[in-house]
């Protein structure tokens, strides 16, 4: 799918690309959201959110989010079951046909049984990790939960895994990219869209701020790989303006809604957001 640019190039098809947020986390302190944060300042809250990029020919959703076991295990608030946040959108999940997953942390991978005829995309770094020594850490294997992993894993028996090492692209107009740090495999997705090359940082960078100062946020495999996963979102991007943090509420605040009834649960990343 291409079309022309006024300069004539051969350009894809733009995606439409959404964020949907489906948990919320509050009453968080500067010092549980970055490494370096002030222990007296009050931090962001975290907005939990699946990712949609969309267009005539191709739907990949990325991320899947958690359910209400997670969310009552771990405090979270589950405003809506991803599957069902989707629905807003129009989306079936039992059809969707490709999932992209950026990393296999319990908010990112926790319901992998609504998508039973869809292919993961994972990347081979990602999946050792899951699986790996670094889980006989209690701080590195708290943000998995393994229910989550033996599920990734009954899905790769069932070859419906697809492997990624590096920067793949998955359709004209998509690329998926490995950013080390905060997992030890996390991938974001470069998209094509109408307002040009926007990067979905996952958690590459958890909030606006975690970008703009430049310090980590605590959940970290590798603290000098997040820090240069910073530079590498920025550089696949256009500008600072498209990259998407992956858990920042200010998303829900800058980007235009997909329609009235749905300010503050589904907005347009395709669009260019307003300063505050
Ligand atoms: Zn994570």
């Amino acid at each position: 799918m291409t079309e022309r640019t006024r300069r004539g190039e051969r350009m894809p098809e733009p995606f439409e690309l959404f964020a949907l947020r489906y948990a919320n986390h509050p009453g968080r302190r500067a010092v549980d959201n970055m490494i370096g944060g002030d222990p007296h300042e009050a931090g962001s809250d975290l907005d939990y959110f699946v990712w949609v990029a969309r267009r005539s020919d191709r739907v990949f959703v990325i991320d899947v989010g958690f359910g209400e076991e997670q969310a009552a295990a771990r405090g979270r608030h589950l405003i809506r079951r991803p599957d069902e946040a989707l629905r807003l959108l129009g989306i079936e999940a039992h059809r969707v046909e490709d999932v992209i997953l950026s990393h296999l942390h319990y908010d990112h991978a926790g319901t992998l049984g609504d998508f039973p005829h869809a292919r993961f995309h994972v990347q081979d770094a990602e999946a050792a990790y899951a699986t790996g020594r670094c889980m006989c850490h209690g701080f590195l294997r708290q943000p998995f939960h393994v229910e989550d992993v033996v599920s990734f894993v009954r899905c790769v028996h069932a070859g419906r895994v697809a492997f990624h090492d590096g920067t793949v692209e998955l359709a004209d107009g998509l690329t998926v990219h490995r950013v080390g740090g905060h997992s030890g495999g996390l991938q974001v997705v470069r998209v094509w869209t109408r307002r040009g090359w926007v990067v979905v940082a996952s958690d590459a960078s958890h909030l606006y701020e975690n970008m703009r100062r430049k310090l980590p946020f605590p959940a970290v495999h590798d603290v000098g790989a997040m820090m240069e996963g910073f530079a590498v979102i920025h550089r696949l991007a256009d500008s600072p303006d498209h990259v998407v943090p992956g858990h920042d509420p200010l998303v829900m605040a800058i980007y235009p809604p997909v329609a009235p009834d749905l300010a503050g649960i589904a907005v347009r990343l395709d669009a260019p957001p307003q300063p505050l």
